[in-house]
């Protein structure tokens, strides 16, 4: 190797001799050789050579303590596709099939456009899951290389191209890694996709967690201490970490689920790292006898793991001062497992043999592609697949004593395709706890749940409806398809002409037939019968068959009308324009009362740093992916981002809707500040005043006092400007209260 070859792979190297013997030296240095000359002369956007991105992800990889096939795999992964003359069968030869395959899979997982709803997106997300499926070191090197794109993600110099990457990794990326266990890489992709895809926000929450640490630092630290002594006095030999919240968790706490930062409770977290299980439940008892506990914040996934493997105790106690925070209890072992995930199988492992952890993690793959394999409809794939990225867990038991897990919102029915195919085509009830309850219940944690069944029965179509999992569904799906096409020919058929007749128009049966027709050819579906059948088993929805059965009637309409006048009676064109303003009406609601010009539709937030109420003049920033954010002109973030060339174009003009007739109920938040003699009972004042005008009170907060002055910060319901200018003269009216601004 060459000296500037040395000096570009140092950090690789590096990571690489804390572990030499387990690692085929002169194997990794072929491999880095043959990359170095095959990306000879090209170079990244940012001027720096191409070879750089590849021994970085190689880095990456070995960080995480995989092999040395993955690790060559790593360096040669953009070889195939961006280098002339190498081919897969050339690394086959000269570095094993492994190597080559792992590369082979690399390549072909090819980008996954999330918002780009078209056909060939099934095919893609297929095409990538099958290829992990067949090695699962495939997305782990897929995985760094993504990690590294997004670390370097600012030397692009497209902003659309940078946010549509940042958007993907979002909703593919992270949430892979996420289900793959693989926590710290999951959260650096979800921290920098977010400063791409909402950068304010980003930098709200960044604020936000400056001023709430910089207060309670020093409580935190004294608790920490006092942890570790009691740990310490009692024997036991433990390592202590804290972290804070990921700024990516905060944002979607504060903004998707309007959390007010005070009441995130993990937003400060220890980790204590013992050697057995044993000691994880001693120092949960001794955290306990030292604080308070907070009612219903206690989980044990040591008994009952995360399906992505994690396992640690969870518990969130209050500080002396009443500062809430979390503790994490693990043993090395499970800590392994949290960070790496998947990839911890690999770390300090040198043997291949692949445990049942990973065998598990495949199977999970493995059945998210043949549930989908009957559905025709790439909406619901999406759906599925997202969903079953994203999943939540509940754990309910058998009446054996068994421990199931289900996503969160699953039906009994869920469960019991969970338990098995058979038990669910056969059911015909189901018990929580003893009692008999309906076909649609939801169960939660820890109960106990029996299926009811019966032999020659089947499921009933109606459960297409219910069921949650996309697992479920294949399975009903299947049974439909295997046992009853004639009935779904029948029941097709009956479907899509109600839905015809829906559109308000008589056809001809002649007419309806050739409009059917139509329709086939749209989905691309040979023979009429075939339509009706997977229409009648489910493979493809209603909904979807039924735009294109619009479609197709329209354009047929259309052709008829060169020799017609078109048969639209006066009731059908007025029923036609009341459901147009019913579909207005409930698209209002999302919007909070907010059109955005050129983004009608979209959904709309309103920023925490300016909170604007009706009435104000705004203006809305497109976050991508996360809706509309909007400000008030005259907001600071506004005014700078509007006059920034690289964020002009993103800014959109805005106003309230005017409002209907009656009042409206909708409030809005608006944030005051409240200067005030430092007295006793200020506070008191002030809460009854708003009481007395039944003012909901969002947050209140009370800066400490200076000069004898007090601030309060308070947040409270609001319906508008003029409103807001009430509350603010009723409360200029208590005498200590010296001044009032809006923020
Ligand atoms: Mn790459």
């Amino acid at each position: 190797m060459t000296e500037e070859m040395l000096l570009l792979a140092r950090g690789l190297l590096n990571t690489l001799h804390k572990n030499t013997e387990r690692y085929d030296m002169p194997k990794i240095e072929a491999a880095y050789t043959l990359a170095y000359r095959a990306h000879e002369g090209q170079k990244r956007q940012s001027g720096e050579p191409y070879i750089s991105h590849p021994i970085a992800v190689a880095e990456s990889v070995a960080g995480l303590g995989l092999d040395t096939d993955t690790v060559c795999a790593a360096l040669l992964h953009d070889t195939v596709e961006d280098c002339e003359g190498i081919t897969v069968s050339m690394i086959s030869e000269r570095f094993g099939a492994d190597v080559a395959a792992i590369v082979e899979g690399v390549t072909k997982i090819v980008t996954v456009a999330v918002e780009n709803r078209e056909e060939a997106q099934i095919e893609n997300i297929r095409k990538m899951m099958l290829a992990i499926s067949k090695d699962i070191r495939v997305i782990i090197v897929k995985l760094c290389d993504r990690l590294h794109n997004m670390r370097t993600l600012g030397g692009k110099k497209n902003s659309d191209r940078q946010r549509e990457i940042a958007l993907e990794t979002m909703y593919v990326y992270a949430p892979l890694a996420h289900r793959l266990g693989m926590q710290r890489i999951k959260l650096e992709l979800e921290n920098l996709a977010l400063l791409y895809l909402d950068p304010i926000g980003y930098r709200e929450v960044m604020e936000a967690v400056d001023r709430r640490f910089g207060t309670s630092r020093e409580l935190l630290a004294s608790a920490k201490g006092r942890i570790e002594e009691r740990i310490t006095a009692y024997g036991i030999s433990y390592e202590v970490e804290d972290r804070i919240k990921s700024v990516y968790s905060l944002y979607r706490k504060i903004y998707e689920q309007g959390k007010p930062f005070e009441e995130i409770y993990d937003f400060y977290a220890l980790r204590v790292i013992v050697d057995t299980v044993e000691e994880c439940y001693t120092v949960l008892g001794l955290v306990h006898e030292m604080f308070t506990s907070v009612p219903g914040r206690f989980k044990d996934y040591i008994s009952m793991p995360k399906p992505n493997m994690y396992q640690s105790l969870h518990t969130t106690v209050m500080s002396r001062d009443g500062i809430p925070f979390e503790v994490q209890i693990r043993t090395h072992e499970m800590h392994e497992t949290a960070e790496f995930g998947i990839a911890a199988h690999w770390r300090y492992k040198t043997g291949e043999a692949p445990d049942e952890r990973v065998d598990k993690q495949l199977a999970w793959i493995a059945s998210l592609i043949e549930a989908d394999e009957d559905t025709r409809d790439p909406d619901e794939y999406i759906h599925s697949f997202k969903k079953t990225l994203f999943r939540e867990e509940i754990f309910v038991f058998t009446p054996k004593g068994d421990v199931i897990s289900l996503p969160q919102g699953a039906t009994v029915i869920d469960f019991a395709y969970t338990i098995h195919t058979a038990v669910g085509n056969r059911m015909v009830g189901a018990k929580i706890n003893g009692v008999i309850v309906p076909i649609d219940r939801v169960p939660q944690t820890g109960d106990v749940v029996e299926i009811l069944t019966r032999n020659n029965q089947g499921p009933s179509r109606d459960w297409l409806n219910i069921v949650t999992t996309s697992e479920a569904r294949g399975k009903i799906r299947q049974w439909f398809k295997r046992e009853k096409r004639p009935e779904n020919i029948v029941f097709g058929r009956d479907m899509m002409e109600k839905e015809l007749r829906r559109l308000g128009h008589a056809f001809t049966a002649s007419e309806t037939e050739k409009i059917f027709e139509a329709t086939a050819e749209r989905v691309g579906i040979g023979s009429l019968d075939d339509l009706f059948d997977t229409v009648g088993y489910g493979g493809i929805s209603l909904s979807r068959i039924a735009v294109r059965l619009k479609e197709e009637s329209t354009r047929f309409l259309k052709m008829q009308q060169a020799s017609e006048t078109p048969a639209v009676s006066a009731d059908e064109a007025a029923l036609a324009s009341l459901q147009e303003k019913s579909k207005n009406r409930a698209q209002k609601k999302q919007n909070g009362g907010v059109v955005v010009d050129g983004a009608e539709g979209c959904l709309v937030k309103f920023a925490r740093c300016c909170a604007p109420l009706p009435g104000d003049a705004i203006i809305g920033f497109v976050t991508r992916g996360f809706g509309v954010s909007v400000h008030k002109r005259d907001c600071p973030n506004a005014v700078a981002g509007v006059s920034d060339p690289g964020q002009a174009d993103r800014w959109l003009g805005a106003h309230w809707e005017t409002k209907e007739s009656g009042a409206s109920s909708t409030m809005y938040e608006a944030s005051l500040s409240i200067l005030t003699e430092d007295k006793i009972g200020v506070l008191a004042e002030v809460s009854v005043a708003l009481a007395e005008m039944k003012i909901p009170v969002l947050t209140i907060n009370v800066a400490p006092p200076k000069d004898s002055r007090a601030t309060i910060h308070i947040t409270v319901g609001c319906k508008d400007t003029e409103h807001c200018h009430a509350i603010v003269s009723r409360l200029k009216a208590i005498p200590t209260v010296l001044n009032i601004t809006r923020n």
